[in-house]
């Protein structure tokens, strides 16, 4: 279904939890506030709302969180989703600490690509931003997943005088290509407000300076924003989500639920309507009703440059990115 400004939107980012086992610092340093499990949408009520979002055209899911992979079950939603006619694909956003855990389970359900968000490969450092000393788990499962023929993306989050200089480290799941690398400039949601933005222009003259030339890609990698180069004959890709310099809500194809069942029209925003009462109480057609609304809900542009106008005041890990 087209919105109001002529965006199809087919793609929805459904998060399961705000719980998570790391504290990154501009996500969700203190935690997030405790749900009551009755408050948090079941697996059969996201499957629900996901074989109506089918018949408007949502054919795309993220499953996200908090970290999704704390939600116990979490590869049996996968597989309620993958199974509905209509749908094309079912991804997955991880810090990554669980992947290995359940990757038969995941690669079973029919997981086929996942983003591992990494902010760095130095150890300290990482336990520096997330609070935990778990680097050595999560590259394991990168490399395991990877050798198994799951296709990773990694996100990356830069902030000057904490982690600027961990591109290049980032960069070697590119080299050795086992990931495609892409840099997200930090977005003045919740704690990232507090945060210093690496801008991915500067960032990108860098990795020219020493890399020499970044060559469009041209390639079409996955739903989102992307923006993909090569570097000389690495096999993997390097992009750019210019959240805050590159305005790329004109592509925008996307609604986001959140766990207690709130549909998002835009992450800059606020506003957010309920679907729980009608999955819990209405019919399918009530709640194709309030995903209609919310796709025509949908604002022209986020507006993230002026962070004044910035209404959203939750926790990212609320939002699911
Ligand atoms: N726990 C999972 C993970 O880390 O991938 C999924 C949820 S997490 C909220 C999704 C993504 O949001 C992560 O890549 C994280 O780096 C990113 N993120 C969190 N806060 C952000 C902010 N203020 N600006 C930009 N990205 C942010
Ligand atoms: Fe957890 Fe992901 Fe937020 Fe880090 S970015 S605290 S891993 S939800």
């Amino acid at each position: 279904m087209r919105d109001s400004y002529g965006r199809e939107i087919d793609y929805m980012r459904i998060s399961v939890t705000d719980r998570c086992n790391l504290r990154c610092r501009y996500c969700m340093p203190d935690g997030v506030e405790w749900i009551p499990m009755e408050e948090i949408l079941t697996f059969e009520e996201i499957a629900r709302l996901c074989r109506v979002a089918v018949k408007l055209g949502i054919t795309k899911y993220k499953i996200t969180g908090g970290e999704p992979l704390v939600r116990r079950g979490c590869p049996a939603l996968v597989r309620m989703i993958r199974e509905i006619p209509g749908v094309e694909q079912v991804t997955m956003t991880s810090n990554g600490i669980l992947l290995e855990r359940y990757l038969g389970e995941l690669l079973g359900a029919g997981l086929t690509d996942i983003n591992v968000s990494l902010d760095t490969t130095d150890r300290g450092k990482y336990q520096e931003i997330t609070g935990f000393d778990e680097l050595p788990r999560v590259l394991r499962s990168i490399r395991v997943a990877s050798e198994a023929g799951l296709r990773i993306k990694i996100n990356a989050v830069l902030q000057t005088g904490l982690n600027e200089d961990a591109w290049d480290g980032l960069l070697s799941f590119a080299r050795e290509g086992l990931a495609d690398v892409r840099f997200i400039e930090l977005m003045p949601i919740g704690r990232g407000a507090d945060g210093h933005m690496v801008s991915n222009e500067r960032l990108f003259h860098k990795i020219e300076e020493h890399y020499g030339p970044l060559t469009a890609d041209g390639v079409s990698h996955g739903n989102g924003p992307a923006v993909y180069y090569r570097i000389a004959d690495w096999p993997r890709s390097v992009g750019f989500i210019s959240a805050i310099h590159g305005k790329f809500c004109g592509q925008c194809n996307r609604l986001r639920l959140g766990s207690t069942g709130r549909l998002k029209p835009c992450l800059c925003y606020e506003d957010s309507l309920d679907v729980r009462g009608a999955l819990r109480d209405g019919s399918d057609a009530e709640v194709c009703e309030i995903l209609k609304k919310a796709i025509l809900g949908k604002p022209r542009m986020h507006c993230f440059e002026n962070t004044g106008a910035v209404t959203e005041r939750q926790e990212m890990a609320k939002i699911g990115g």
